[in-house]
């Protein structure tokens, strides 16, 4: 049984990094076959075939010209969107040329803390993603891939029927793999809510739905365009910390990953063809970025306003998630 790792960047250093453990994400592109309602997408329009290969063929001359060892030796992160509910055989191809290209540019023997980082919503057959992942396997092994699924109880599915589809998509995939998948779920007031109503307990949802998952919460975003008030999606600070002593006591793991991966999302991550122009012949040449977006920071402790996430105070919620975790060694 491969178990994924969390791989943890470290934290910006703008003008000369001192350390290798950076990995760089890439935004391939935002379409997707789900219109979730808290969806962050900022760019909903459709991307053409024949662009979706352009991106697909700019990431790979840009991979080969990075030095993956020496200054990203973490890996690569491919984002969407959604990456893997692609039908058009020629973009599958484009897509696997860029998974050959990743294995042996980014993973190879010598950069082995190297991984394939990527997220999907498993709410297709999962056909190609299989393609995908065969192939990385059989060239790099399992243990380079760093597979998570998003999965929500109350604003992704529009149907029952989607929410099986996906439950079945990342079940098989950790049993084809006899791998741990993250499944990433946003904790929202809604999640806190049904733990007060006694409908929600960690252990039973982890052994019921996935008894192969590693769950990691993850904190509610701002969302783009709403297109409705999402009701009970944002957290309440007394609800949240209350929330925070229950998950710690009841699994630990899931708890440390919450903290863990709350603080891992406050530094910034090196991000390839952050301002690609397709149409621009040499966008291929541009370095990755430190800047993920997170560069708005609060004055009075320095965090990204990202972490303005209560429904009811403006205190930051980072800072409640330390102190909570530092209360611990107290
Ligand atoms: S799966 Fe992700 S990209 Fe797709 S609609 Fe939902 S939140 Fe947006």
């Amino acid at each position: 049984m491969i178990t994924k790792e969390i791989n943890f960047v470290e934290s910006p250093e703008v003008h000369a990094p001192k350390t290798s453990k950076h990995m760089v994400q890439y935004g391939v592109w935002s379409d997707c076959c789900n219109s979730c309602d808290f969806c962050l997408r900022k760019n909903k329009e459709t991307t053409t075939n024949e662009m979706k290969i352009l991106y697909l063929e700019t990431i790979r001359k840009n991979i080969a010209l990075l030095d993956w060892k020496n200054q990203f030796s973490y890996g690569i992160s491919l984002l969407g969107g959604e990456l893997y509910y692609i039908r058009n055989k020629a973009v599958q191809n484009a897509f696997l040329r860029l998974i050959d290209d990743i294995c042996e540019i980014v993973l190879t023997p010598d950069n082995p803390n190297a991984k394939y980082s990527t997220v999907s919503n498993g709410m297709y057959k999962p056909d190609f993603l299989f393609r995908v992942i065969d192939r990385i396997v059989e060239k790099c092994g399992i243990s380079r891939v760093d597979m998570n699924f998003s999965y929500d109880l109350k604003y992704r599915y529009h149907s029952e029927k989607s929410r099986i589809r996906a439950e079945e998509t990342i079940n098989a995939f950790m049993d084809r793999y006899d791998y741990n998948c993250g499944i990433q779920m946003i904790l929202t007031q809604n999640v806190i809510n049904l733990w007060k109503d006694g409908k929600f307990d960690v252990v039973d949802f982890i052994e019921k739905k996935f008894p192969k998952g590693i769950l990691t919460f993850l904190y509610p975003h701002p969302i783009a365009k709403p297109k409705k008030v999402l009701p009970d999606f944002n957290f309440k600070r007394r609800d949240l910390l209350e929330f925070l002593s229950y998950l710690r006591d009841r699994n630990f793991d899931c708890y440390m990953s919450f903290v863990q991966s709350t603080k891992n999302s406050g530094t910034f991550k090196y991000t390839g063809l952050r301002d690609k122009e397709m149409d621009n012949p040499n966008a291929y040449r541009e370095t990755p970025i430190l800047s993920d977006g997170k560069e708005s920071i609060q004055t009075k402790c320095g965090h990204s306003t990202l972490y303005n996430c209560y429904a009811d105070s403006n205190r930051c919620m980072l800072c409640d998630i330390i102190a909570h975790e530092g209360a611990l060694t107290l």
